[in-house]
């Protein structure tokens, strides 16, 4: 089949192309980016007149639930909801059920995720069996089956001996150590972050500094054995201080930051709303400003969806004990445009490269996905487009979501891996 895409302002900031051009695709490849290309050449032509053409989107932090927990997403609805979001290529994190801490579980998921045949899946495995925090996991078999990074998210790395290990194991591999940076004991029981509006609530809070001690930690450790840090879901001011400090010095350490971080603080939790209970959780206005302040001046390399599906009853419940987490794929396009492009004036190529060429490099795929000969991998998107959020239209087997019927200015129109086109819908665009 030959697709054309017409018109549209193609950003990549791998080649530096920032114009509008057509890019006409034959059998899955880019066959021809060009200006004027003859719509006869073309069996299906998308009309990206005023909208952007990029790079596909890649998130780099995202759980797929299966094995384990299917009710909350499958590989297929998750791989499905990555594409209809505008992303073609998502990370499987390991806190599976069981674990994906060996190579056979990695394969289990990336012959599920080929066999869906949507958005691309790169499985990251356990930093530790069963992350458990005790002992490394077989991370040199499962760097074999395809692992792209090592991470015990939902857990931190349990110990500093741990830490030090896989962070001098991974060199060996040039994958990162990804990080779920939680000092637990300063966590326990609480729901949101510690501060004015958890004593306002009553609600017990996650302090900022149980997140800046791991990071502080690891920022430590990995200068002495010159390993790769990637520090997952920042949201902490200090956290992001140290980072950009640990950079200047020439330290590899890279990092994301979630939509919601970047949309929310923590005065959205006076509804107690369960949607808005995540780990870490959403912080303070200042610490959300320097969030976006981290984005702009380049510290923070990526934006990640900690997509966390979870069943109805998991949410539908009282704020202390409700499970944490929020669904990403299908809304992160447009909260970021929404709050990063027409709000805080972040340019469209810093955006481009924070969804998609820079978190491409951290998981190691190809330099300039966007080029001719290459394989279709592209995301369509408009900023310009209203979009009112609707749950019941995601491809999610899961609808914990904060954004649930907000308007945004900005969506997700057409993602393409390959021969995949799907035209995505989240919701009424006005
Ligand atoms: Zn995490």
């Amino acid at each position: 089949m030959n697709l054309l895409i017409k018109n549209g302002h193609i950003i990549n900031p791998d080649s530096g192309i920032d114009k509008v051009l057509d890019i006409l695709i034959v059998d899955g490849r880019v066959d021809k980016i060009d200006v004027n290309l003859d719509e006869s050449m073309a069996d299906k032509v998308i009309d990206a007149g005023n909208m952007i053409v990029a790079p596909g989107f890649v998130d780099i932090h995202a759980h797929l639930r299966e094995p384990g927990n299917e009710r909350a997403e499958t590989m297929e609805s998750g791989c499905k909801a990555a594409m209809n979001g505008g992303f073609t290529t998502v990370t499987a994190m390991p806190n599976t059920n069981p674990c994906m801490d060996n190579a056979a579980i990695v394969s289990l998921v990336r012959e599920k995720a080929h066999r869906a045949g949507y958005a691309k899946v790169c499985p990251v495995g356990a930093v530790s069996k069963g992350r458990e925090g005790r002992e490394l996991a077989a991370i040199g078999e499962m760097v074999h089956e395809g692992i792209v990074a090592v991470s015990d998210d939902g857990s931190p790395v349990a110990t500093a001996e741990l830490m030090k290990k896989a962070l001098e194991y991974c060199q060996l591999f040039g994958i990162p150590v990804m990080e779920h940076a939680e000092e637990v004991t300063l966590t326990r029981g609480a729901v949101m972050n510690e501060g004015f509006m958890s004593t306002k609530l009553g609600l017990k809070g996650m302090p900022t500094v149980a997140e800046d001690i791991v990071v502080a930690r690891d920022i430590i450790l990995n200068r002495y054995v010159r390993g790769w840090l990637h520090v997952s879901h920042l949201s902490s001011a200090y956290s992001l201080d140290m980072i950009r400090r640990a950079k200047e010095r020439g330290d590899r350490v890279t990092t994301e930051v979630t939509p919601h971080h970047l949309f929310f603080n923590d005065s959205r939790l006076e509804q107690f709303d369960t949607n808005f209970v995540m780990k870490p959780p959403v912080r303070v206005e200042a610490d959300r400003l320097s969030m976006i302040e981290g984005i702009k001046d380049g510290t923070i390399d990526c934006i990640a969806t900690d997509h966390a599906p979870h069943p109805h009853e998991y949410k539908n419940c009282e704020i202390d004990i409700c499970a944490f987490g929020i669904i990403g794929f299908e809304t992160a396009i447009s909260a970021v445009l929404d709050v990063l492009y027409h709000r805080y004036d972040v340019p469209l190529k810093r955006i481009v490269e924070c969804m998609s060429t820079n978190p491409a490099k951290i998981i190691g795929m190809k330099d300039d996905r966007l080029r001719v000969g290459a394989k279709a991998d592209i995301t369509v998107f408009s900023t310009g487009s209203e979009v009112v959020i609707r749950p019941e239209r995601f491809k999610s087997r899961s609808r914990n979501t904060p954004f649930k019927g907000m308007k945004l200015k900005g969506c997700p129109v057409y993602a393409i891996s390959g021969t995949r086109v799907v035209r995505c819908d989240v919701g009424e665009v006005q």
